[in-house]
């Protein structure tokens, strides 16, 4: 049954193992097979099986430089997701430390590190100087 097995996968892009994208699409259809079945958003169930196939399909693709190139591109776009969310948390992080202050002139967003008492702020935009606390 392993010889079996082994054979037919010889030379189909299957035989590399389950790359990213392939995990993922089957990730996704199982929530989406749980939420057909939890919800009564029943057509999830179609989704996830059209999913599922094109995991096989991808599995069973003889045309593998094809399918490496469609994981290179997933494995890209996810780095960017990733990317982006990381960049929020910095965002967030940045808040602790400093007090973003709005111009009250020319409305200009201006960081100020915080702890630093009462403070004279300069507008780097329009000069204006107005006393914050920080
Ligand atoms: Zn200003």
């Amino acid at each position: 049954m392993r010889d079996f097995l082994y054979r037919f996968f010889q030379g189909r892009y299957g035989a590399y193992g389950t790359d990213k994208l392939t995990k993922f699409m089957l990730a996704i259809a199982v929530i989406l097979l749980v939420l057909s079945f939890a919800t009564p958003l029943g057509f999830l169930y179609y989704l996830a099986f059209v999913l599922l196939f094109y995991c096989y399909f991808r599995m069973f693709s003889k045309n593998i430089p094809a399918r490496y190139k469609e994981n290179e591109a997933f494995v890209k776009v996810i780095d960017r997701m990733v990317n982006f969310f990381r960049g929020i948390g910095c965002n967030f992080s940045q808040r602790k430390k400093y007090h973003i202050y709005k111009c009250p002139n020319c409305k200009q967003k201006i960081r100020i590190p915080r702890g630093k008492g009462k403070i004279v702020v300069k507008c780097p935009k329009c000069q204006n100087e107005f006393i914050r606390h920080s």
